[in-house]
């Protein structure tokens, strides 16, 4: 076996949910302060300027207050090597969730404790469900007056579908929040005020059968926690890790990021329950994190992380081997032998240029313009592609009206290059050049970023005149059917994507049906592959 496979057992990948507030970025900075990548925490608050610096291409983030792009974060702590994913809480970036989440190997849920799920919640986790991949849930902000805490799991049991195992439990809320309860140690965890979470607290564990324990939580608050775990005992799922594994079960925890409080309880817990880089499939089979050679794929590609620069950066998780810089690979799409160029990792928000990696990492590359989402690298004397990553059928579409024709050129590499990164899908009328560009994008904010990125950047001004379709279909047979023959209902339009593939646009999905129902043999599809 080669010598790095330590190196890849150590390593734990997962991306972070949750609807925006509810306290993701406060608990992923506690995470950096327990892995000792930041001194105080807070200092990656006080760098938010710094991280709106790296992405301050995109001023719609800051004036919306939301989180539009995600990032890559990685930490040691207690012999792991974590890579952590941050995803967009929004929802209208709910695609850029799902691709991030292709490259984690679990999630981490965050719920604000006295709001339940919330809207985005729901969303970006059935992003998650469909990836099948272990879900853990945080239960945030128990400083503040939370819900009942059997209301908080049945919400997330019924409104989520999956089951729940809480880990450990709260001993009230609010101003009574007293500390949290562990199942498996039964012994108390108490809450104090760890200097407001500037500093790691000391979380003392007291057992049940100590007169500490009456001391710290009270009798009264001792006698309904006792009732809760009864009952919980009597009508909670039972934890079991493989169940976790396949998604079926989240195991849940209970803390306040703000306080420190419950933070490091759970990150230990987390780590033992989830495991290192698991295998993929790929078009010659299932390629093993620690036999293989180096391989990668592409999950994200975002342009101008640095202004200055004018770059573009492909994001890719390794899935086998180790990263050597400089070391030749091979891009399966492009069907070329390659070096990556200036790769680079985050660490607490840096970026530095690295020199190795393993399975389970993420590397930045500088980007010339040859990656598309969903492309494998590989080495040159084992070549195979991993399956790809789905596009999300667009539910809005808009015709795009260039103001300046002067800036003809400008126009098609800005919205060809927004496109290839996966914020927007274009179209053009079928057998027609592209002089008349449709857009389609999932969430409507996307139409916002697209017109702020071409002003912005490549100083093209755009009117988008939006358009009735709600509906988007691939043509699954293609080859057999003569796609002009085909007639729809008269609100229907037929239009090909880049790649030359024939697509139809439908208003509703009765013109569908109708469209199925005229033409024989006509079969459709809902999704298309990268
Ligand atoms: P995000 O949008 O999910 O990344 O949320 P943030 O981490 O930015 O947190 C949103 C707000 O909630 C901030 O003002 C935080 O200080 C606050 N917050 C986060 N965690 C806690 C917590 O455990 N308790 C309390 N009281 N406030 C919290």
């Amino acid at each position: 076996m080669p010598d790095y496979t330590n190196e890849i057992k150590k390593r734990r990948t997962f991306a972070i949910i949750s609807h925006p507030d509810a306290g993701k970025t406060t608990l992923t900075e506690k995470f950096l302060l327990y892995g000792g990548a930041i001194n105080l925490a807070g200092s990656v608050k006080g760098k938010a300027t710094a991280r709106h610096a790296v992405s301050d291409w995109m001023e719609i983030e800051k004036e919306r207050g939301i989180s539009v792009t995600s990032s890559v974060l990685q930490f040691n702590y207690d012999g792991y090597c974590i890579n952590i994913l941050d995803t967009p809480g929004h929802q209208d970036f709910s695609e850029d969730t799902y691709r991030t989440l292709m490259a984690a190997d679990s999630a981490v849920m965050v719920i604000d404790g006295s709001k339940g799920v919330e809207a985005q919640t729901r969303k970006l986790f059935k992003v998650c469900v469909m990836r099948h991949i272990p879900i853990f849930t945080f239960i945030n902000k128990m400083d503040r007056d939370a819900n009942d805490t059997f209301d908080l799991l049945d919400e997330i049991e019924k409104e989520l579908g999956i089951a729940t195992c809480p880990i450990n439990w709260p001993i009230g809320s609010g101003k009574e929040f007293k500390g949290v309860y562990d199942r498996n140690s039964k012994s108390v965890l108490t809450f104090s005020d760890t200097m407001k979470g500037t500093k790691e607290g000391v979380e003392s564990e007291i057992p049940i059968g100590d007169p500490k324990f009456d001391e710290a939580v009270g009798e009264e608050a001792k006698e309904l926690l006792m009732e809760e775990i009864e009952l919980l005992d009597g009508a909670s799922a039972e934890f079991d890790l493989e169940k976790v594994s396949k998604g079926e079960l989240s195991p849940v925890f209970f803390g306040s990021a703000l306080t420190n409080f419950g933070v490091e309880t759970f990150l230990k817990h987390f780590l033992q329950m989830t495991s290192s880089p698991l295998p993929r499939k790929a078009d010659v089979g299932i390629i093993d994190p620690m036999k293989e050679d180096f391989s990668a794929f592409v999950f994200k590609i975002q342009a101008n992380m640095n202004k200055a620069h004018r770059d573009r950066i492909a994001f890719m998780r390794i899935c086998s081997g180790k990263f050597d810089a400089g070391m030749e690979v091979y891009h399966v799409q492009g069907e070329k032998k390659m070096r990556l160029s200036q790769p680079q990792q985050m660490m607490a928000q840096d970026r530095h240029i690295v020199d190795e990696a393993y399975a389970g990492d993420i590397i930045g590359v500088f980007d010339p313009g040859i990656f598309s989402i969903g492309d494998t690298i590989c080495m040159s004397n084992k070549k195979f592609a991993y399956e790809g990553i789905p596009t999300f059928a667009p539910e809005h579409f808009a015709r795009v009206r260039q103001l300046d024709t002067m800036k003809r050129k400008q126009f098609i590499k800005g919205i060809n290059q927004i496109a290839q990164e996966g914020a927007i899908q274009i179209f053009q009328e079928l057998n027609t050049g592209m002089e008349e560009i449709i857009v389609g994008v999932v969430g409507v904010l996307q139409f916002d970023v697209l017109k702020y990125r071409l002003e912005n950047e490549y100083k093209v001004d755009i009117r988008l005149e939006n358009l009735p379709y709600e509906h988007i279909r691939w043509i699954e047979n293609k080859d057999e059917i003569d796609v002009k023959k085909i007639t729809g209902t008269s609100d229907m339009k037929k239009v090909m994507d880049l790649k030359g593939n024939p697509l139809l646009l439908f208003v509703n999905s009765w013109s569908i049906g109708m469209t199925l129902d005229r033409n024989d043999g006509l079969r459709l599809a809902e999704f298309g592959k990268n």
